[in-house]
């Protein structure tokens, strides 16, 4: 299991700083999140202002 970040995201930054294990990373158009390294902690989806970061 891991979060997906959908194409709400509006690239502001937050949920990089509040991953633990650094699963989250700046992509072309929006922020994206490594699968094999996300632990389903739900951190990105609460700071998140648009509710971009999705349990998949
Ligand atoms: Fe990082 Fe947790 Fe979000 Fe996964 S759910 S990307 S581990 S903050
Ligand atoms: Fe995108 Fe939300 Fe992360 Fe900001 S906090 S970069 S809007 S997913």
């Amino acid at each position: 299991m891991a979060y997906v970040i959908s194409d709400e995201c509006i690239s502001c930054g937050a949920c990089e700083a509040e991953c633990g294990v650094g699963a989250i990373s700046a992509g072309d158009s929006k922020y994206v999140i490594n699968a094999d390294t996300c632990v389903d902690c739900g951190n990105c989806a609460n700071v998140c202002p648009v509710g971009a970061p999705k349990q998949a």
